[in-house]
C-alpha cells in the first residue's frame, strides 16, 4: 500500500522548473505554486525539476514562442501542436521570426530521458506553454489566442504514456499517482 512506502520506493514525478519557482520562462519570470501537495513531494524527494528550453539550449529572458504550422494549407487538415512539430509540419517560431523548433526538440527529449531514467510515468508541467501545455497551447498568432493541443515536450512525453498534468490539475495528478 502506498501509503506505508519508503520514500526512496515512491514514484517520481517530472515537473516543469518553473512552478517549482525556477525563473527560467521566457520573460525571466517564475510561475511559483504555492500548493501543499507539491510541498510533500518535494518532502519525499519525488521531484524532477526540469526545464526543457532551457534544456534544449535557450537562454532566459528569450522572446515568446509559438507553433506555427510550416505550409499554411496543413492547418486545415491537422492540429498545429507539438506533434506537429515532432512530424515536421510545424514549427516552433519566435515573435521575431526566429525558428526554435530544434531546442524545443531536444528540450523535449532531453525531458523523455530524465523520465525514462528516473522511470517517472507522471509529469506535471505548465499549462499553455509551447514546451509544456498538455491541452491548450497558443495559436501561433502571439495574439493570446489559445487552440486545443500540447506542447511538444507533452506531445513527446504522451507518445511514450507518460501521464501529463497541468498545474490547475493538481488533485487529479495525486488521484492518479496513488491508484
Ligand atoms: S513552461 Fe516549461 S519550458 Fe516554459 S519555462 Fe516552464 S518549464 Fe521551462
Amino acid at each position: 500500500m502506498r501509503l506505508f512506502k519508503k520514500c526512496e520506493d515512491m514514484e517520481k514525478i517530472l515537473i516543469s522548473a518553473c512552478l517549482l519557482g525556477q525563473p527560467v520562462r521566457y520573460d525571466g519570470k517564475s510561475l511559483k505554486q504555492q500548493n501543499t501537495l507539491l510541498d510533500t513531494w518535494t518532502k519525499q524527494n519525488r521531484v524532477v525539476s526540469f526545464c526543457p528550453e532551457v534544456a534544449g539550449g535557450l537562454s532566459t529572458p528569450r522572446e515568446a514562442a509559438e507553433i506555427i504550422a510550416i505550409d499554411v494549407s496543413t492547418s486545415h487538415s491537422q492540429a498545429i501542436d507539438g506533434t506537429a512539430v515532432l512530424k515536421a509540419v510545424a514549427h516552433v517560431k519566435t515573435s521575431n521570426e526566429q525558428d526554435v523548433s530544434a531546442e524545443f526538440i531536444k528540450g523535449a527529449q532531453l525531458a523523455l530521458k530524465q523520465c525514462q531514467q528516473h522511470n517517472i510515468q507522471f509529469a506535471l508541467l505548465s499549462a499553455r506553454s509551447p514546451s509544456c501545455g498538455n491541452e491548450k497551447i497558443y495559436d501561433g498568432s502571439f495574439k493570446g489566442q489559445l487552440i486545443d493541443g500540447q506542447g511538444v515536450t507533452a506531445a513527446l512525453l504522451s507518445q511514450h504514456g507518460i501521464k501529463v498534468f497541468n498545474q490547475f490539475q493538481l488533485e487529479a495528478l495525486a488521484e492518479a499517482i496513488d491508484k
